[in-house]
């Protein structure tokens, strides 16, 4: 299935790229398939204009939110912020965030908690990296993550939460995870919210894969009825690649 397709630029594009890929996608959405939520995630300087501009349906989160409520913190910029932009979700937890910034599961857990009291959607991100996944203590990673990040978090609030199953070791490294093994952990993640919460819980949150999804094979890593969509790093950057994701056209 893909019930959201989003993408991710990351810290690409300068902003007049980025005003020209909406203004391509925008164009394109009126044959897109109505079913599919499309949701972009520019980077932050972008955000208030691509957000406050014309949408054309397509929904904008932030790569990145503060785990603080506003202050004395330079550099951040809050949950409240983003709302007050337009801006509809926000990536939390993100594989690169992690490793490269220092993310901690305390600090994913903080930045979850400001996203919901802010009615601000989380894309919430769990990956396990190549040792845990030799080691097959992929599950164990994944729990871990989502125990943390989940903690405190209410049954009613789980509506404004999305997860991402992002293996690490798929992340813009041009390998993917085979569709068995995406079906097998969106599975895994499914029967973890329905015992943290509830059936209807694990049935109504979207669990989206992420790790080289591209348009050659999006079809068949969507396949699982556990697979809700994709998180798109390097192929969402070309509005024209990332429409064919959405479409599950291969051809390229
Ligand atoms: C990502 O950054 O979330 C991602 C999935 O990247 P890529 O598609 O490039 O592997």
């Amino acid at each position: 299935m893909r019930n959201i397709v989003a993408g991710n630029w990351k810290s690409n594009k300068s902003i007049s790229e980025a005003r020209e890929w909406m203004l391509e996608m925008g164009k394109a959405m009126v044959n897109m398939p109505q079913d599919v939520k499309v949701m972009i995630a520019p980077p932050a300087p972008y955000l208030s204009e691509l957000a406050g501009g014309k949408r054309n349906g397509i929904l904008i989160a932030s790569q990145n939110v503060s785990s603080f409520s506003e202050g004395a913190y330079t550099g951040e910029f809050t949950a409240e912020m983003l709302v007050s932009c337009g801006v509809d979700f926000a990536l939390v937890g993100h594989s690169e965030r992690r490793a490269d910034f220092g993310e901690t599961d305390e600090m994913v857990a903080k930045k979850v908690r400001r996203c919901l009291d802010s009615n601000l959607g989380v894309v919430l991100c769990c990956g396990e990296n190549l040792f845990s996944r030799d080691e097959g203590n992929q599950e164990s990673v994944i729990k871990a993550q989502l125990m943390s990040a989940l903690e405190g978090v209410g049954l009613e609030e789980m509506t404004g939460v999305v997860v991402a199953y992002e293996p690490i070791w798929a992340i813009g490294t041009g390998r993917t995870a085979s569709a068995q093994q995406a079906a097998e952990m969106h599975f895994y993640i499914r029967s973890f919210l329905s015992e943290r919460f509830s059936g209807d819980v694990a049935a109504e949150t979207s669990i989206l894969y992420g790790g080289s999804c591209k348009p050659s094979n999006a079809k068949e890593l969507f396949s699982s009825p556990d697979v809700d969509g994709g998180l798109i790093g390097g192929a969402s950057l070309e509005s024209s690649v990332f429409q064919k994701i959405i479409e599950f056209d291969s051809s390229l």
